[in-house]
């Protein structure tokens, strides 16, 4: 794979990839209110994806800070040990270090995760600190509005009306939004770039912004992680000198997050986990599977003031009653508030069960049931199913 042509845009900065173990080519661009001319960006967002394509090596037109091509030896090692790929070696000049501090930020979708690492910095680092989150930055296209309207008018329109939320409620802390775009996601199929690609394209914003700490709000806690596009062996390893990625929260686990949001009085009125956001009214559809997995997780916390200014007239029970779980991300989510109900002493029995059946699934599919063990020893010897 090269990467080369890096040009400045008006407000962006774009680059050609060449792939050299297939036939093909990718023009990536990022743009944003302070995007700098660099190959950090692209280096960062594609060198899992050369893995993943096997391509021999990952040569650079041009320079690039060596702390970063190092962090990312350290990232492909766990995405190679994780997911069997080859890692291939980055040809590229040494870049000169830069010492500049910059301004800290924090990437922020207005869910429980980027609520929580932007509330705990502020409570955390005075307004004298250099840590202390000056910018939230915001990405389009990356954690809201999945649908086929990729890119589309009224998906643009979307992601404004989201933004301008944001902004007001953000303003109040003295934290200035930044909204990023980039073309890198629509190269890829969406599960491709949520389950490989997604931390690395953060990383690819944090370098495309400039120097300065950068948070990348954690999904899962530690109990709950494993291999995934955002995790702290992935985009934790892909800093530079100057522009430092923190994958930040594992710390602590989701509904525990809730809690302390609401225990610090924080205002959560602009919380938004939607995936299908509506183009006017409320943010959250309370229809959608993460709109349902929030329901449950306030419900299961006991917040009812959050969820009736963020879910009005949703019955959480129906939703209780009727969710299934369709990912390890919802098996996970859903079982931490199903032990939560249980603790308080209101199991929720239904929804234990079906939780349970679909993990069953899970760990059949990715062969960690007693059946893998033997499937994959017939697959080593040559065996193959006969259609
Ligand atoms: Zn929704």
């Amino acid at each position: 794979m090269r990467i080369h042509d890096l040009s400045e845009e008006a407000n962006g900065v774009s680059a050609s990839i060449t792939f050299e173990a297939v036939e093909r080519r990718d023009t990536v661009w990022f743009r944003g209110d302070r995007v700098e001319a660099g190959f950090e960006p692209f280096v960062a967002a594609y060198f899992l994806v050369a893995m993943a394509s096997g391509e021999p090596r990952l040569a650079v037109d041009g320079a690039v800070d060596p702390s970063l091509t190092s962090g990312l030896a350290t990232a492909g090692a766990h995405a190679r040990h994780w997911w069997g790929w080859r890692q291939p070696p980055i040809e590229a000049a040494a870049s000169a270090a830069r010492r500049e501090e910059g301004r800290a930020a924090s990437f922020f979708t207005g869910g429980i995760d980027s609520l929580f690492t932007l509330h705990r910095s502020l409570r955390t680092f005075a307004d004298d600190h250099p840590w202390r989150p000056r910018r939230a930055l915001l990405a389009y296209g990356f954690d809201s509005a999945l649908g086929a309207d990729y890119g589309s008018a009224k998906e643009r329109a979307t992601f404004d009306r989201i933004a301008r939320h944001f902004a007001g409620y953000l303003d109040r802390y003295g934290i200035e939004l930044e909204t990023l775009d980039s073309n890198f996601r629509s190269h890829f199929d969406y599960a491709t770039f949520h389950d490989h690609l997604h931390g690395g394209g953060l990383a690819a914003f944090a370098h495309a912004s400039g120097p300065g700490v950068y948070r990348v709000p954690s999904t899962h806690d530690v109990a709950a992680l494993r291999p995934f596009g955002s995790h702290p062996d992935l985009e934790g390893n892909m800093s530079s000198a100057s522009t430092r990625i923190i994958h930040d929260g594992h710390d602590v686990e989701r509904l525990r997050k809730l809690a302390l949001l609401s225990a610090w009085s924080v205002d959560l009125s602009v919380l938004h986990v939607c995936f299908d956001t509506p183009g006017s009214g409320l943010l959250n559809c309370g229809r959608c599977q993460k709109c349902r997995r929030t329901i449950i997780e306030i419900a299961a916390v006991g917040l009812d003031d959050v969820m009736a200014v963020s879910f009005p007239g949703i019955d959480a029970e129906e939703v209780i009653a009727t969710f299934q779980p369709r990912s390890p991300t919802d098996i996970a989510c859903v079982k931490a508030a199903a032990t939560e109900f249980h603790r308080r002493g209101q199991p929720r029995v239904a929804l234990e069960r079906r939780l349970r059946e679909r993990a069953a699934v899970e760990r059949r599919v990715a062969e960690q049931d007693w059946r893998g063990p033997p499937k994959r020893l017939l697959r080593r010897l040559g065996w193959r199913r006969q259609r």
